[in-house]
């Protein structure tokens, strides 16, 4: 008996191993094939083109009271002049002053339009958020106001083979990179067949309610309904993905959602040398920590499921036998992904205390605490089901709950297998030869998420490798990377546009 349940035992093991190498050997990644595709030499002009670019401080400040539209319109004006031929042949709308929309019609109308986006309007610098006017100018930033960086932040730098600057990366190479590759196929007397839009908004650091909602707007009432959307979003990395060595193209197919939640507790206050047997304070504390402490489940979504296909069979081997074989490891994996904050984010909704007030006195015991506790929420769920995993967590009525100004909900996935997300790999593949293409998850926040009215094909995805100061001090992009980016963008047209 004992010896027939060993063999037993030995078969579904000598099965088992069998059914993890079988899944291993046969394991690949459905990499779009595609020829790498002549370019065209970037000159000295487009460089110039960006640089002036960067030096508008077209600022997004938290309080709206702050705006300055002076930068915002010596955009526009440096783009009509930078880029004649565009702004003469595609037509272009202003669109609640200070955003733009630029139509390129196509000649077969039956083709449904493509639409293209970025964001002119870049974050503060760090300092001094209280000089508001010393960021009006670009001549009258003072050297001290930017010490931490090593050219100026508005200054637009060509120094060590960089551009540098704040918006470089996020986002005006995607406006730029946009316009020097219409520019250029204009002067080569190209037409597409279909009708590309390309959608500028002026406030997306700050949710594009202004912007982007708007431009949405108008394509609603106009009735313009794209076959796609880009946006950006996911980037080129050769440092972010561990344990293999080829870049990855990370094109954002869905997007996390944003909830902000205060904690109020209200307790009698008093005299601090006679504390209540609670007091607000802890109360509050203790809420925040339990929170913490019972995180959100962690579960795997499609775009990164659809990663780790992606990427598995270019691991080591044993690597790859795990990745191959999802159906039994899958908890394994998360427990890998959830040790690092990037990880973390991808697989679950995220709970990060950002905000803390109470007290004014050394010797008061406060009557009121308070908390901000932002949650980026996994496509699939909802801020409602993180409201419910507050409340059950909590268990406390003391413990009063509101919700903060801005709020979305997680996008939904869009789909991988359709143009929009076919003819952006294929233009990866021509460009980046050498990248894996593949799905991921922003968990982050851009534009695009207003156009989920318009089209189910939302895509995220900015043609630069491992971009150095995203909304931090010393924002640059390599010279080497922005004529890719302007190849990159010059050869989307072409594929959308047939
Ligand atoms: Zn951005």
């Amino acid at each position: 008996m004992v010896k027939k349940i060993l063999t037993l035992f030995l078969l579904g093991f000598i099965l088992l191993l069998g059914v993890l190498l079988f899944n291993t050997l046969t394991y690949k990644n459905n990499q779009p094939d595609f020829e790498p595709v002549s370019h065209f030499e970037v000159g000295e002009k487009s460089i110039q083109n960006f640089s002036r670019a960067i030096q508008f401080p077209t600022i997004s400040f938290e309080d709206p009271n702050d705006f300055d539209s002076i930068p915002f319109l010596a955009f526009h004006q440096f783009l009509s002049e930078a880029y004649p031929l565009a702004d003469s042949l595609l037509e272009k709308k202003v669109i609640n002053k200070y955003s733009l929309l630029y139509k390129w019609e196509g000649q077969n109308k039956a083709l449904k339009p493509a639409i293209l986006m970025g964001h002119m309007d870049v974050v503060p610098i760090e300092k001094p958020q209280n000089q508001i006017e010393f960021e009006r100018r670009v001549g009258k930033l003072k050297k001290e106001m930017y010490s931490t960086w090593e050219h100026p932040p508005f200054g637009g730098d060509i120094a060590d083979g960089h551009i540098w600057g704040r918006g470089a990366i996020d986002d005006k190479i995607s406006i730029i990179g946009n316009l020097e590759a219409v520019e250029k196929l204009l002067t080569e007397g190209y037409s597409p067949e279909r009708t590309i839009y390309f959608a500028f908004g002026h406030d997306e650091e700050i949710g594009g309610k202004e912007g982007a909602i708007k431009i949405v707007e108008y394509l609603k009432e106009n009735n313009i309904q794209p076959e796609f959307v880009m946006d950006e979003g996911g980037i080129i990395t050769g440092e972010k993905v561990p344990g293999i060595d080829v870049p990855v193209a990370l094109i954002g197919t869905a997007e996390k959602g944003f909830l902000s939640v205060e904690l109020s507790i209200n307790l009698p206050g008093g005299h601090s040398s006679m504390p209540q047997s609670e007091t607000a304070i802890e109360v509050l504390s203790r809420a925040i920590v339990k929170l913490r402490d019972n995180q959100f489940e962690k579960k795997l979504t499609p775009p990164v499921r659809e990663l780790l296909g992606n990427i598995g069979p270019e691991m080591p081997f044993l690597q790859r036998i795990v990745f191959a074989n999802l159906w039994l490891f899958e908890g394994v994996v998360l427990s890998i992904y959830e040790k690092s904050p990037a990880g973390n984010a991808s697989v679950r909704t995220t709970t990060a205390p950002t905000i803390i007030n109470s007290g004014f006195k050394d010797n008061v015991l406060p009557s009121e605490a308070k908390a901000t506790i932002n949650f980026r929420v996994l496509p699939g769920e909802t801020s409602e089901d993180v409201i419910a995993h507050i409340r059950e967590i909590l268990q406390d009525n003391r413990v009063q709950l509101k919700i903060g100004g801005f709020k979305s909900e997680p996008t939904p996935v869009s789909p991988t297998e359709a143009f929009g997300y076919h003819i952006i790999a294929q233009t990866v593949k021509q460009q980046f030869p050498e990248a894996i293409v593949t799905p991921y998850l922003v968990v982050g926040g851009t534009d695009s998420r207003y156009y989920r009215e318009l089209t189910d094909q939302i895509y995220r995805f900015m043609p630069v490798t491992d971009p150095i100061g995203f909304h931090d001090i010393n924002e640059r992009i390599s010279i080497e990377d922005f004529s890719k980016s302007l190849n990159f963008y010059y050869l989307l047209l072409k594929n959308v546009g047939k």
